[in-house]
């Protein structure tokens, strides 16, 4: 079996489980991972920046709360 990566012609190391389900190469498969966890820290960071938001939010809402 060769690497189902396109344009790749190299013998499937193992299956690329955590991105694309994909029988890829070694070296496509560290490219993968790769991807995975770059997509992953940037989900991660897109979390952090709306858990944030919401802590504003709601100390907005505190605030004007304890306005009235
Ligand atoms: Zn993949
Ligand atoms: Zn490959």
């Amino acid at each position: 079996m060769t690497c189902e990566h396109s344009g790749c012609s190299l013998n499937a190391f193992s299956t690329c489980t955590n991105h694309c389900k994909q029988n890829v190469c070694l070296e496509h498969l560290i490219e993968h991972g790769d991807r995975f966890l770059h997509d992953f820290t940037n989900l991660l960071d897109q979390l952090d920046k709306s858990t944030s938001n919401l802590t504003t939010e709601m100390t907005n809402c505190a605030t004007q709360v304890s306005q009235e």
